[in-house]
C-alpha cells in the first residue's frame, strides 16, 4: 500500500509528489489524461512559487526555462505604456509540469495516466480509490489535486461555495504569430471595451492568447475558433499583416470565485484548484496551489515520517483554508482594479500584479 495517493498531476499534484518523495514518503500519482499536455494555462511563477521551487532544488532548472517579461499596453491601436515586472518568471504551465515530472522521476516516482478516479471509500486504516476502468488503489492518505471540477471534492461531499460570473468570460488558446515580436507580453485594449493579449511562451514559437469573446446577435459569446481569434486580433490590435496560425487548446473561461467548505475529510485532503478558484488577475491560481502542496507535504511528511513533535493533520486546513479565503478576496479586488485600469489609456493589467 502506497502511503499517499495523489489524484491529479497538474502543478499542485506534482509539487506535492516531489515534496513527499524527497521526504522518503512512498507516493502514487494518477491522472485521467492519456499523457502530458502542452497547454500554456498558468504561465507565471511569483516570488512564493519560486521559493517553493527553490525548496525542491529546482531554481536553476525553472530559471533556465522561464524569463522575465515587459507588459506592453496598446490603447485603440497605439502603444501607450511598458511595465517591467520584477520577481515574476513567465513560462508555460506544461513547462513547469515537465520540470516537476522529471524531478519526480529522479526521485523514483512517475505519473500513472489513463487513471480516472470515480469512487472513494475510507475506513480507519486507509483510503481506497476506485478507477473508471474497474481497478482500485489503496493508500494511507489521498490528496485531491484534480483541478477546479474536482471529482474528489464531489465524492467527499465537500461543497464548493461562491459565485460564477456568467457575464465575465474570456476566450483562450495557444497560437503562433510568426511576424510578431516575442520580447514583450502584448496587451491591446480598445475604447469599446475589447481586449486581446498575446503572451510569448519562452523557448517556443507559441503565444498564449486571451481575449474578450465575440458576441452573437443575442449578446451571448461566440465560442473560440481560429477564425474568431484572427477577427478579434484584427479588430483590437489593428496591426495589419500579422497572421495567427496553429491554434491549439481553444477554450472559453468564466470567472468563478469559489472555495471548498473544508480541505480535509478524514484521510482525504484537497489542494490547489480543487479547493479554490478565482480570477486570473494577479496570476495567483497555480502559485497558491503550489503553496497548498508544500503545506500538505510538510504535514503529511512529518506525520508519516514519525517526526517528533509532528503537527496534527488538521494543521493543514487550519493554515490553508483562511489563506484560500484571503486569496479569493485579494484576486477579486485585483480583478476590479484591472477592469477599471484597462479602460484608461495610461494604465493596464500590471495594476493586478503590483
Ligand atoms: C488563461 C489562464 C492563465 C492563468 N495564469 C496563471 C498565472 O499566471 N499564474 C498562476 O499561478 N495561475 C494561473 N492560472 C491558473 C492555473 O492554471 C491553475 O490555478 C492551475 O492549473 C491549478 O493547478 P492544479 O494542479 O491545482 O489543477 P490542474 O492544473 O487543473 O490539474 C488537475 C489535474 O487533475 C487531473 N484530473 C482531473 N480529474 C481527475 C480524476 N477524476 N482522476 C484523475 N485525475 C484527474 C487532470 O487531468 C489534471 O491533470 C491561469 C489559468 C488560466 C486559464
Amino acid at each position: 500500500m502506497g502511503d499517499v495517493l495523489i489524484v491529479g498531476s497538474g502543478p499542485t499534484g506534482l509539487t506535492l509528489a516531489c515534496d513527499l518523495a524527497r521526504r522518503g514518503v512512498p507516493v502514487r500519482v494518477v491522472d485521467r489524461r492519456a499523457g502530458p499536455h502542452r497547454e500554456s494555462r498558468g504561465k507565471s511563477l511569483n516570488r512564493d512559487g519560486m521559493g517553493a521551487m527553490a525548496e525542491l532544488g529546482l531554481s536553476e532548472r525553472i530559471s533556465g526555462v522561464g524569463r522575465e517579461l515587459v507588459l506592453r499596453k496598446y490603447f485603440d491601436g497605439a502603444h501607450v505604456n511598458d511595465t517591467r515586472l520584477k520577481d515574476v518568471l513567465f513560462l508555460g504551465q506544461w513547462q513547469i509540469e515537465e520540470v516537476l515530472r522529471e524531478h519526480l522521476a529522479s526521485l523514483g516516482g512517475r505519473v500513472e495516466y489513463d487513471a480516472r478516479v470515480t469512487g472513494i471509500d475510507q475506513d480507519p486504516e486507509g483510503v481506497t480509490a476506485h478507477l473508471a476502468d474497474g481497478r482500485s488503489i489503496r493508500a494511507g492518505y489521498l490528496a485531491g489535486c484534480d483541478g477546479g471540477r474536482s471529482a474528489v471534492r464531489g465524492l467527499l461531499g465537500i461543497p464548493f461555495e461562491g459565485t460564477t460570473k456568467e457575464a465575465e468570460t474570456m476566450v483562450l488558446g495557444d497560437v503562433r504569430a510568426p511576424d510578431l515580436s516575442r520580447d514583450v507580453w502584448h496587451q491591446w485594449f480598445t475604447s469599446d471595451g475589447g481586449a486581446v493579449m498575446l503572451c510569448p511562451i519562452p523557448g517556443t514559437p507559441v503565444f498564449q492568447l486571451q481575449a474578450s469573446p465575440e458576441q452573437q446577435a443575442d449578446g451571448t459569446p461566440l465560442p473560440p475558433s481560429p477564425e474568431g481569434f484572427q477577427r478579434l486580433f484584427d479588430r483590437h490590435a489593428r496591426m495589419a499583416g500579422i497572421r495567427l496560425t496553429g491554434a491549439t487548446w481553444l477554450s472559453a473561461w468564466r470567472v468563478n470565485v469559489r472555495m471548498a467548505a473544508r480541505m480535509r475529510e478524514g484521510r482525504a485532503f484537497l489542494a490547489g484548484d480543487a479547493a479554490h478558484v478565482h480570477s486570473v488577475a494577479g496570476g495567483l491560481g497555480m502559485n497558491t496551489g503550489i503553496q497548498d502542496a508544500m503545506a500538505l507535504g510538510r504535514v503529511l511528511g512529518a506525520a508519516l515520517g514519525g517526526e517528533a513533535g509532528a503537527r496534527p493533520l488538521d494543521a493543514y486546513e487550519a493554515e490553508r483554508l483562511p489563506e484560500a479565503a484571503r486569496v479569493l478576496a485579494d484576486t477579486s479586488a485585483r480583478h476590479r482594479r484591472v477592469v477599471a485600469a484597462v479602460r484608461e489609456p495610461g494604465r493596464g493589467t500590471e495594476v493586478g500584479l503590483l
